[in-house]
């Protein structure tokens, strides 16, 4: 018969202050001074080394993305996908406080590649590869770089506001950029939709050989994809709501500043965009 968990004598001396990062993943119960590797009040075992390594200040990888290795690429990247869209919760306790930089890099240009290419294929026309590649370097030169700005100031404004819980040290930007480049995989869903939609779309106009069916489906693909940043909004909400420490006003504005940045950076980018077009057009 095993030893019922035991706790240390709240104030020990400096036990509480140092294990304070030390807690249960499933039910955020505090794991503190205990001698049984299990939680007291849900029951989940830990493994005290793996808590340690998320909440320590040094790189560590990003789980499923970094099982890669072992499970392989495109599995992993799925998995991780799958983890943000439908479990960013789950996957945001997990999330460590200092997530490798480059595998956050790597994943979230995997992600914008896919999208770019379903785009590129579902608008291609041979008759007119002028327009498509004018949209294609449109795309390219000016929402990318858009999307990554509103991710890079958004973590910056995140790292201002909150810190992340369950850290032994005081990182804060590299733990929100990597929960902003992991959560970018919502792309994918947005280039899926317009990409099926215009598919569609061209195959009903050779079917009925109306050429205003093409023009009605891109409109409607375009209407859908609008909530796929929903998407993005609900992970990267939750996840301020589970990792953000600091008071409910503070971690309620910091949700409200997620669609907040997304607008203005789509606003400046559409300006700059038009600029661009009106000057080529002059030139
Ligand atoms: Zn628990």
């Amino acid at each position: 018969m095993s030893e019922p968990p035991t706790r240390c004598e709240p104030g020990s001396p400096g036990t509480i202050a140092q294990d304070r990062w030390l807690r249960c993943l499933s039910c955020d119960y505090s794991l503190t001074g205990l001698t049984e590797d299990r939680c007291p009040e849900c029951g989940s075992p830990f493994d005290r080394e793996h808590l340690a390594a998320l909440a320590s200040g040094d790189p560590q990888p990003v789980s499923p993305w970094g099982d890669a290795d072992t499970i392989g690429l495109w599995r992993a990247f799925g998995r991780t996908c799958w983890a943000t869209w439908f479990h960013p919760r789950a996957f945001a306790k997990t999330f460590p406080v200092n997530p490798r930089a480059e595998s956050g890099w790597y994943f979230s240009l995997i992600a914008y590649a896919l999208a770019t290419i379903m785009i590129a294929v579902s608008t291609l026309q041979l008759d007119n590869l002028g327009d498509t590649l004018e949209f294609m370097g449109v795309l390219v030169v000016v929402a990318l770089p858009s999307v990554i700005a509103c991710e890079t100031l958004l973590a910056g404004l995140l790292a201002r506001m909150l810190k992340p819980t369950r850290a032994r040290k005081a990182v804060r930007y590299p733990f929100w950029r990597g929960l902003t480049h992991f959560t970018s995989s919502y792309v994918i869903v947005w280039a899926a939709v317009v990409s099926v939609v215009a598919i569609a779309g061209r195959v009903t106009q050779w079917v009925l050989l109306s050429p205003t069916t093409e023009i009605t489906f891109m409109a409607l693909g375009q209407s859908a994809a609008v909530l796929s940043p929903l998407l993005w909004w609900r992970a990267l909400g939750l996840a301020i709501l589970e990792r953000g420490k600091g008071s409910t006003i503070r971690r309620a504005i910091a949700v409200l500043a997620v669609p907040v940045i997304a607008v203005v950076t789509l606003v400046l980018s559409t300006v700059l965009c038009f600029l661009i077009v009106t000057s080529c057009v002059h030139i």
